[in-house]
């Protein structure tokens, strides 16, 4: 088989971070963070690297940011046979998800990755973050590569990306998939479960490159009020909202809350219902304090994190579809983002 072609792009996180003497952790070079790494030189693959002019920690990602990886896979989709994103974790999980939607018709791996701890520290979990990524982006089989979506891999395991969320900031193993199985387990060996992945149906990618930025996530919570719902539904050019939810899509029965959604549907905004639950699923209907937002026309949101749920949102209000379309498609699997 020819030498696989691998294409790192780094983008900044703790992985490649050094402190600076304030002792603040702040993104450095591609050139630092390889040089880390000097077994990679031997790797029995082509390896070639690119680091974003403006390296950032990932809490300052936005859309022109997913935009522009979306842009650096797609003119260099057809060079490489697989791509490994270098990427902070803390948002990992949202650009993850962003970039399955973009991405229609992947046949080759994008794997995010990055690291709790600086590749300079020598307790380091990057090393291994990276060198197990490419390794993963390297498999074939028939000669064509293995792994056809967004991936992320941390610490051991290879989740579907826009199925994970991070919920440790100390933990290496910072991730979880908490409604889909994982896709690859690394121990002495790597274990790859082929029944979970998603493989493409045609061999051409198609590149998406417009998301809309105007949405918004409401958290429910005991207590909230009405004047606070309304600051968000009444933000002008809004086209739609992630409504947080308890347990399986309840929210509170108060008319007043329940107008302002339905005024805000009415207006023309969409409004998804996500469960603040980790595992588990939106059911509209189950109990009474679900089926007023159903019958108001809010969209269940299934068993989709939130990360999901806003890119998915952000991808489709971009397309300009009808109302009946929309309301479709955010709720069926398009990415494999939903059971
Ligand atoms: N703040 C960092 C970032 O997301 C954390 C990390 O890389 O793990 O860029």
């Amino acid at each position: 088989m020819k030498r696989p072609k691998i294409l790192i792009i780094y983008t900044g996180g703790t992985i490649g971070m050094i402190k600076n003497e304030k002792g603040v952790l702040l993104p450095f070079s591609l050139e630092n963070l390889l040089n880390d790494i000097p077994l990679l030189k031997d790797y029995p693959a082509d390896i070639n690297s690119l680091g974003l002019d403006k390296l950032i920690d990932s809490s300052d990602a936005d859309t022109d940011f997913w935009l522009l990886l979306n842009k650096i896979i797609t003119d260099n989709y057809d060079k490489f046979d697989g791509f490994v994103i270098l990427h902070g974790s803390d948002t990992m999980a949202y650009t993850a998800s962003a970039l399955s939607f973009l991405l229609e018709n992947l046949s080759k791996p994008v794997i995010l990755t990055g690291s709790q701890l600086p590749i300079g520290l020598l307790r380091t979990d990057g090393r291994e973050n990276i060198i197990a990524s490419i390794e993963l982006a390297c498999m074939h089989k028939n000669g064509v590569p293995l792994i056809q979506e967004v991936c992320i891999y941390f610490e051991d395991n290879l989740y579907r990306g826009n199925r994970t969320n991070k919920f440790s900031a100390e933990n290496f193993d910072a991730f979880i998939s908490p409604n889909f199985p994982l896709l690859a387990h690394v121990g002495t060996e790597i274990k790859v479960f082929e029944e979970n992945f998603l493989k493409s149906s045609i061999d051409f990618l198609i590149s998406h490159n417009e998301l809309c930025n105007e949405v918004a996530i409401i958290k429910l919570f005991p207590g909230i009020q009405v004047k606070t719902i309304k600051a968000i539904t009444e933000i002008i050019g809004l086209k739609g909202i992630i409504l947080e939810t308890y347990g399986s899509g309840n929210a509170p029965t108060d008319k007043e809350i329940i107008n302002c959604f339905e005024e805000a549907i009415s207006k023309g905004i969409t409004i998804l219902n996500i469960t603040q639950c980790t595992v588990g699923k939106v059911q509209q209907g189950k109990y009474e304090t679900s089926t007023k937002l159903r019958d108001i026309g809010i969209v269940s949101g299934g068993d989709m994190t939130t990360e999901a749920a806003l890119a998915k949102l952000m991808f489709l209000l971009a397309k300009n579809y009808s109302l009946k379309e929309l309301t479709k498609l955010l709720t069926i699997s398009i990415r494999g983002e939903m059971s």
